[in-house]
């Protein structure tokens, strides 16, 4: 069934919505994005997901094309619009069409930010089985540029380790480096758990500042959970309790093998079972 998909101020059928070949994201990846989940047909932590598009865009020196309350507005209408239960709204900003190509940037006054969002419905969101199991990932050289705090559309390297997990018959992959430090998943942010003790990497330039990350360490905190903020590498996530990633569209996926050494038991482990259970509640409490 063809989705209404809104494409700079316009409302349209996917089949006529249209970006010109000059336009810069598709290019030069001049783009940036977002994914904001959808439970119970409302929005989950808008507030995080605007915050963080501001800031790819300020360090990428590109102006936002609406403001905050038409971008709410605009996720709401094509929730709405397309009936969207349980699901994804996907948004992008690029650099826009300039009419032409060229590396260098065009002038923001002369050439408008472009915007468009598409949802993805999927129903049963909250419950997918794979939660249940948990996943199985393997490590893979992390090659990708400098700047992983700035969600760029970038994303060939992690399709490509996506790819190379799939083929090892797993369903992630971890991107390592100096030495078999881990920084963080395709999609995803990674952390271990051990004696109790939840580990992910610190912020920095290396990693994205995942919008769940911030939601599950508060709860973490709030639970009285001790929660460390620093480096790990495989072998010690492979010594690990329990393994688990967050994203907006994933929450809280246990992880239960890494380069094929199963973790503790080789089954989803009692702190990640218990904080996909309070994120998903408060996540759903403070939906709007
Ligand atoms: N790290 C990377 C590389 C990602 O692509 C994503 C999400 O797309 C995340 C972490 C998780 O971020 P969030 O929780 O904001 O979805």
């Amino acid at each position: 069934m063809s989705r209404t998909v809104y494409v700079n101020g316009e409302y349209l059928p996917e089949e006529e919505a249209k970006i010109s070949i000059f336009d810069r994201g598709f290019l030069m990846a001049d783009a940036v994005y977002e994914v904001t989940s959808v439970l119970g047909g409302k929005l989950i932590d808008f507030a995080g997901h605007a915050e963080r598009l501001h800031r790819s865009l300020a360090l990428l020196d590109m102006r936002q094309p609406v403001t905050d309350e038409e971008l709410l507005a605009i996720h709401r209408e094509l929730v709405a619009r397309n009936g969207i239960e349980d699901g994804l709204v996907y948004l992008q900003v690029t650099r826009g069409n300039p009419g032409d190509r060229d590396f260098a940037f065009p002038d923001p006054d002369q050439v408008k930010a472009g915007i468009v969002l598409f949802t993805q419905s999927k129903p049963g969101l909250a419950d997918n089985p794979a939660a249940k199991v948990g996943m199985k990932v393997i490590s893979i050289p992390d090659i990708r540029w400098g700047r992983r705090d700035i969600k760029t559309v970038q994303l060939l390297y992690p399709s490509i380790g996506k790819m190379m997990a799939k083929k090892a018959g797993c369903d992630d992959a971890w991107f390592v480096e100096d030495e078999g430090v881990v920084t963080e998943g395709t999609s995803n942010n990674a952390y271990i758990v051990k004696g109790g003790k939840i580990v992910t990497r610190q912020l920095s330039e290396d990693i994205l500042h995942g919008i769940t990350r911030a939601a599950i360490l508060r709860f973490a905190r709030e639970a009285q959970m001790v929660v460390e903020e620093r480096a790990f590498t495989v072998a010690e996530a492979q010594a690990a309790d329990e393994a688990f990633v967050t994203s907006a569209s994933a929450f809280v996926m246990p992880v239960v093998e890494i380069d094929g050494v199963a973790l503790g038991s080789g089954e989803p482990g009692p702190v990640t079972r218990r904080l996909r259970e309070i994120y998903l509640e408060e996540s759903r409490k403070a939906a709007i």
